[in-house]
């Protein structure tokens, strides 16, 4: 007998759902239970109660405030499609699990890798696994001894080099933060990772480095998305000839976590060596997840919905945002700027009062803090598209003097 259980199917309280976004100041209501309940309270009342905490405790990073780091809002054609995502369920692991779901990815990866120079590539979790991943095909591709990258890349560089085993360089970096080239040691053996907008300041490492080793990954996790506007593509110049590149694209292209695309320019080469076979796989398992979502989905939507226009104009004025920030800090006699942001991230400090002060003095979600020679920043971070720039240097600007 068919005997469809309701908790599987559409309900009214999807509906319910929506409506509690649209309102998502409630208080949190019932306490959680502190040990798994024995029956449970119901779908419809286990959505109200959680409402209260899931929507009204967030971090609000649509809020005109928020400037503090890399995690954007997110457009609503993305919520769309998580939540047809969810219901899907579909397994990338396996076509026959989800036969749109990959079109999808090849689809969106074929409109991307075009702006990188790369042949094609993956979805997966996030930078972390696709620096893992590129770093990973550097070691068994082409047989590299140890990765040089510098002082500040991205600590899941460090992570990478645990895991695969391999030697870690780190070269010092010069007074705009890149990697200094006058410092590189023998690259032979080596796989070379660039950042192209390191996480603390933004910086882009000198690309015309790529080729100098035996393998070049660059890690765009931040600024790669700038090679889809022309006003700022060239900021990336020579990353077309790296042998892969990894984007985060729950960074500046908006999507929901977990979403990034590690890109590959020789796409063959690259998946042999970081792909597995098994007994019940009809295909190779490539990379380093085995079971991943249809991520592609969202981002699909989101390139559909903006075009590369839509996406550039987003970005180029998120620059635009860094620079206005930046003038009114330069202007201002009560604070120092570490220097012009590279990628839509400002470094600053107040000139007579604790860095650790003034940020708290600020709302929450406003800056972030970074340390850079042992000193303690005040870091933003342009991600979101509805901040309100002249809220936040009004507020900057008050809080630099420490009599208020
Ligand atoms: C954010 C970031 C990463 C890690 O990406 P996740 O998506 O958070 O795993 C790697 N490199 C740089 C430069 C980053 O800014």
């Amino acid at each position: 007998m068919h005997n469809p259980d309701p908790s599987f199917m559409t309900s009214d309280g999807l509906n319910a759902a929506v409506d509690l976004m649209r309102s998502p100041s409630g208080t949190p209501g019932d306490d959680l239970p502190s040990v798994l309940p024995e029956s449970g309270v119901g779908d419809m009342h286990a959505l109200e109660m959680l409402s209260g905490y899931v929507l009204g405790k967030a971090a609000r990073l649509s809020a005109p405030t928020s400037l503090a780091h890399m995690d954007p809002p997110t457009p609503w054609i993305t919520w769309a499609m998580a939540l047809w995502d969810a219901s899907l369920n579909q397994n990338m692991l396996h076509e026959m699990t989800s036969p749109f779901a990959t079109q999808a990815e090849a689809r969106v990866m074929s409109w991307l890798t075009p702006y990188f120079g790369m042949q094609g590539g993956h979805f997966c979790s996030g930078s972390t696994i696709a620096n893992l991943t590129g770093i990973w095909a550097a070691r068994d591709a082409v047989g590299v001894k140890r990765v040089v990258t510098s002082e500040a890349a991205h600590l899941s560089v460090d992570k990478a080099c645990r895991l695969l085993g391999l030697e870690l360089v780190k070269v010092p970096v010069d007074s705009l933060g890149r990697l200094n080239r006058e410092l590189l040691p023998d690259l032979d053996d080596a796989c070379l990772v660039l950042t192209a907008g390191t996480t603390a300041t933004g910086s882009i490492d000198s690309l015309d480095l790529i080729g100098a080793a035996r393998w070049t990954h660059v890690d765009a996790a931040w600024a790669g998305p700038l090679r889809l506007s022309p006003a700022h593509a060239a900021k990336l110049d020579g990353i077309d000839g790296a042998d892969s590149v990894a984007v985060s694209a729950h960074k500046w292209l908006f999507q929901p976590k977990d979403s990034a695309l590690v890109m590959f320019r020789e796409l063959e080469a690259a998946n042999a060596a970081i792909s597995f076979g098994g007994g019940y796989l009809a295909k190779p398992n490539v990379g380093v997840q085995g079971s991943r979502s249809a991520a592609a989905i969202p981002l699909l939507a989101t390139l559909l919905a903006w075009g590369r226009e839509g996406l550039a104009q987003r970005l180029d004025r998120l620059m635009e945002v860094a620079e206005s920030l930046a003038d009114a800090i330069e202007a201002s006699e009560r604070l120092e700027l570490w220097g012009r942001p590279q990628t839509a991230i400002n470094v600053f400090r107040p000139v007579d009062r604790p860095t650790d002060a003034f940020v708290e003095a600020l709302p929450a979600g406003m800056l972030s803090k970074c340390v850079l020679d042992g000193e303690t920043w005040a870091r933003s971070v342009a991600a979101n598209p509805s901040v309100d720039i002249d809220c936040v240097i009004e507020s900057v600007l008050a809080a630099s003097r420490d009599d208020v």
